[in-house]
């Protein structure tokens, strides 16, 4: 047992040491838990980090704590620091890399926070290239238009994060729309695929602002755009009753109930958005599908190839441009601000590795074996719609698709011929 000091002074030396951890998100008992522990083994600051941190993500995983582990464990009384903190770490890692389940766990329901509108400023710019393009990955280059900041959907994923402490549910849109719209440079004589789901989503806000009315005008006027509206949301009215230019389609980002039930909070659901694609199929608009981020859990198989049966199901392959899909990623902010918002996630319950741009994600084994069941279940559209990885490397791409492009133009250059010839542009 260490030197004994004064309650005040341990108390005080205690919160020195987790000054800058997330310790003030943890419940009453795991705070005290921890406490103790330090009063034993006085725990360095990054020891407690580490502790901290573990204690947040077992809870947002709905799994056995760390105080409830010690509580059970047999480690001798005469056991060190270091033994304390392997066998922690040990509980940790098995539950963190082990294959995760969301039979254990009832799906939180999460009411709609208010969400605060303002206006973005006049210098604020609406036109780039999409955030994680990347020459180390095989991309397809694509533009991006941020009509709207933020986003009134909360998939525990994401790194827009809305409703952190960061952004406090504000949602941002443009003054002077249409006049950033015109100030776009566009090469009349250049294809180019220009997406809006990447700040926000594309159809969530209808044409609040007039928002779908701009866009369209947009379009009018660069018949060589081809413009692509991503979204997790059900409302496509607007397409019921408007004349919508030819070179505009929709993409459906689609994961299993399962998974939307658990980690896509306020979206449609898996049926509403196959209907809404089903309804603006039906007006003649292409529609696409991102099946990203697809998860690795227990019933993974079974789950995503009902999915892809359903999507053969209820669409022709001629009324469907492409199929991506795609992984999670994690930047460590995006993990810090999961682990600070306390949301109840079983997303970053997965064993990582860090990718050529230093990323958290799946390791190679799991990716081959995800990517190839979902392809697998298009079987029947493989030589009929485009498919391509988002995010992903050379050496994937030529495990699933046994071809890959020789550079990241070539890629894109095939994509717009694609998207052109099947849009009939
Ligand atoms: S492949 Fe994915 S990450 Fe790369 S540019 Fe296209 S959308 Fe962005």
């Amino acid at each position: 047992m260490l030197k004994t000091m004064t309650d005040d002074r341990f108390l005080e030396n205690f919160l020195e040491k987790v000054r800058g951890t997330l310790y003030q998100r943890l419940g009453e008992s795991e705070q005290n838990f921890l406490k103790e522990l330090y009063k034993q083994f006085r725990f360095s600051h990054q020891e407690l980090k580490m502790l901290v941190d573990m204690s947040l993500d077992l809870d947002a995983w709905q799994e056995p704590g760390l105080s409830g582990m010690y509580g059970r464990s047999s480690i001798p009384p005469e056991a060190d620091k270091r033994q304390v903190f392997l066998l922690l770490r040990e509980h940790y890692e098995k539950t963190k890399t082990e294959l995760k389940t969301y039979q254990r766990t009832k799906p939180k329901k999460h009411e709609q926070p208010k969400l605060k509108f303002e206006k973005i400023s006049k210098k604020h710019t609406i036109f780039g290239s999409c955030p994680v393009r990347s020459d180390q990955t095989v991309c397809c280059n694509l533009r991006t238009l941020d009509l709207v900041l933020n986003c009134g959907f909360g998939c525990s994923y994401c790194c827009i994060q809305t409703f952190s402490e960061r952004n406090q549910g504000k949602i941002y849109f443009h003054e002077d729309l249409e006049k950033k719209l015109d100030a776009i440079d566009i090469d009349p004589d250049t294809w180019i695929h220009i997406g809006t789901g990447q700040a926000s989503d594309s159809l969530m806000w209808g044409n609040q602002s007039g928002i779908l009315d701009h866009l369209c005008a947009f379009v009018r006027k660069h018949p060589k755009v081809i413009l692509e509206l991503k979204s997790k949301s059900k409302n496509v009215s607007y397409f019921k009753d408007h004349d919508i230019p030819k070179n505009i389609f929709c993409a459906w980002s689609l994961n299993p109930q399962i998974v939307i039930d658990h980690e896509e909070h306020l979206t449609a659901s898996l049926e509403e958005r196959l209907h809404a694609a089903r309804q603006v199929a039906d007006r003649g608009i292409k529609v696409a599908f991102h099946l990203h981020p697809i998860l690795y859990f227990d019933e993974w198989e079974k789950e995503y190839h009902a999915l892809t049966q359903r999507i053969l199901s209820l669409f022709q392959p001629q009324e469907v441009l492409f199929v991506s899909m795609g992984t999670l990623h994690f930047i460590k902010p995006v993990l810090r601000e999961i682990r600070e918002s306390l949301i109840k996630t079983k997303v970053h319950q997965m064993s990582f590795v860090k990718n050529p741009e230093g990323k958290y994600t799946y390791p190679m084994d799991i990716k081959e074996d995800i990517f190839r069941g979902v392809f697998s279940g298009f079987s029947p559209w493989h030589d009929k719609i485009f498919y391509y990885l988002c995010m992903e490397s050379h050496e994937l791409w030529m495990k699933i698709f046994q071809k890959c492009y020789a550079s990241n133009d070539e890629f894109e250059k095939d994509f717009l011929s694609m998207l052109a010839h099947k849009m009939r542009l």
